[in-house]
């Protein structure tokens, strides 16, 4: 198996090494100059000071030569660790013979495409057809919810309390961080939010002996209502994890009875697999483990394996009703990240990457499984590669936001560099690369539980 490794960089050390103090001179100097030059809104070197010189598999290397396990991985666009030689290979040779190609067809893009679909359940793979959208995530959501729209004739859209579906204007609007839609004044309307099964703050108040997915329930009797003040919506849109909104699984009998009830009255259901797609659950698609098929699939981030920006939504033939030219963009004909996609395909199946991302999720579960003991951590909960720890005082139950910072902070002075989401960034999250190692695994979980143990030892 072709695993995350530094096979890119011999010169890489093949563990975390930090001697400087954190953000060492020469990280300080271009961050200096990144906060004269750069927007307020920049956010990740805010609380991970440094300035990055190189990478190569799972590591990452900064201007003062501290060497980190990167557990962000671009966040988590880097499915198969930094610069994979084979997919430079594929990058490389494609550069020499075609860059830009807008919509036409190209050997690449059709070698892209035949691998996206065949990533597909067979049945549902016959019925998709694929449109390529402007290069983020949060445009494609934005593509899925044009197309419903227009394929429905309605206005209104069901999203989920918790959920992120980027920072563009119609994403943002569908997303539940209230403090990013404030400021902004006339949003996207006709959006309105259905509690998701977040069972741990149930958002129901409910325990789970009396749970009964009342989520799911309250959104079958709100639609179901004459009186429940919501027309019938274009489509719900739903993350089968939310990631940012803190490694919430969403439970199955949830997204069984949401299937149903927008199979039941004809509202197209988007599947949201930005972040879970492309195999980070342990599955191509996470809606897979949850038996159900989706009538739009968004994917984006992991698409090309390597960082290079491309976005799809896949649809249901029904769905396509688009007049041509109705959702254009000139981003769309990324060649270098298609010849990357579907070679990362490819390396996947080879080297069964599927199954290295349900292996190494069980031994993160293993490892941080004893963490629960800790008064402040409330929970640990994942699927495949994406997992996170849930911060929270132990007397009132309120995020830990202050610790989970402090626990980011420890973590990367020890070498790892982490994530974090949930409400009010009270959850560590990590996203390994999908081919990391078992040794790589071990020593980055190391690092976490340490971090968790001393920083919760001082709050304590
Ligand atoms: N949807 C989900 C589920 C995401 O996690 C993200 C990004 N974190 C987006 C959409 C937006 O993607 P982008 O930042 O590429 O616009």
């Amino acid at each position: 198996m072709s695993l995350a490794d530094h096979s890119a960089n011999p010169d890489m050390l093949p563990y975390p090494y930090v001697l400087s103090d954190l953000p060492g001179p020469r990280s300080a100097e271009l961050l200096a100059r990144q906060a004269r030059r750069e927007s307020n809104a920049r956010t990740y070197p805010r609380r991970l000071p440094l300035a990055i010189a190189d990478a190569s598999g799972s590591f990452l290397r900064d201007l003062d030569g501290n060497t980190f396990i990167d557990f962000l991985t671009g966040a988590g666009v880097l499915s198969l660790g930094h610069n994979h030689p084979e997919l430079v290979r594929a990058v490389t040779g494609q550069l020499a013979r075609l860059t830009h190609g807008l919509d036409f067809p190209t050997p690449a893009k059709d070698a892209f495409t035949e691998a996206q679909l065949s990533m597909l359940p067979p049945g549902l793979r016959d019925r998709m057809k694929i449109h390529f959208c402007g290069p983020t995530g949060g445009d494609a959501v934005d593509a899925a919810i044009k197309l419903c729209k227009t394929a429905t004739g309605r206005g209104d859209v069901i999203a989920f309390q918790g959920g992120f579906h980027g920072s563009g204007h119609a994403a943002m609007a569908l997303s539940g961080l209230v403090r990013q839609k404030q400021p902004i004044r006339n949003g996207v309307p006709g959006i309105h939010f259905f509690p998701y099964s977040y069972c741990t703050r149930c958002p129901l108040g409910l325990v789970p002996e009396t749970c009964g997915t009342n989520c799911a329930g309250y959104l079958e009797q709100s639609l179901h209502d004459k009186n429940g003040g919501i027309p019938l919506p274009a489509a719900v849109i739903l993350e089968m994890v939310q990631g940012e909104g803190g490694v919430i699984p969403a439970r199955k009998e949830f997204v069984q009875r949401v299937r149903a009830l927008t199979r039941e009255l004809d509202i197209p259901l988007v599947v949201d697999e930005v972040q879970t797609g492309c195999g980070r659950t342990g599955t191509w698609f996470a809606f897979e483990q949850y038996d159900i098929e989706p009538d739009v699939i968004v994917a984006s981030k992991a698409l090309s394996g390597i960082g290079l920006p491309v976005a799809i939504i896949m649809y249901d033939r029904r769905l396509d009703v688009w007049a041509p030219g109705a959702h254009i963009g000139t981003f769309r004909g990324n060649q270098l990240a298609f010849a990357a996609g579907a070679e990362a395909v490819r390396i996947m199946r080879r080297d069964d990457v599927l199954a290295n991302v349900r292996e190494r999720g069980e031994q993160i579960a293993d490892r941080l499984a004893m963490l629960p003991k800790i008064p402040w951590v409330r929970e640990v909960r994942g699927l495949g590669l994406m997992w996170g720890v849930e911060l929270a005082d132990p007397l009132d139950g309120s995020p830990a936001t202050e610790l989970a910072h402090e626990v980011q902070a420890a973590a990367l002075r020890r070498g790892l560099i982490i994530e974090l989401g949930g409400r009010d960034d009270c959850v560590v999250r990590i996203l390994p690369p999908l081919n990391v190692t078992a040794d790589v695994v071990d020593t980055a979980c190391s690092i976490l539980v340490d971090a968790i143990d001393e920083r919760c030892l001082v709050a304590a």
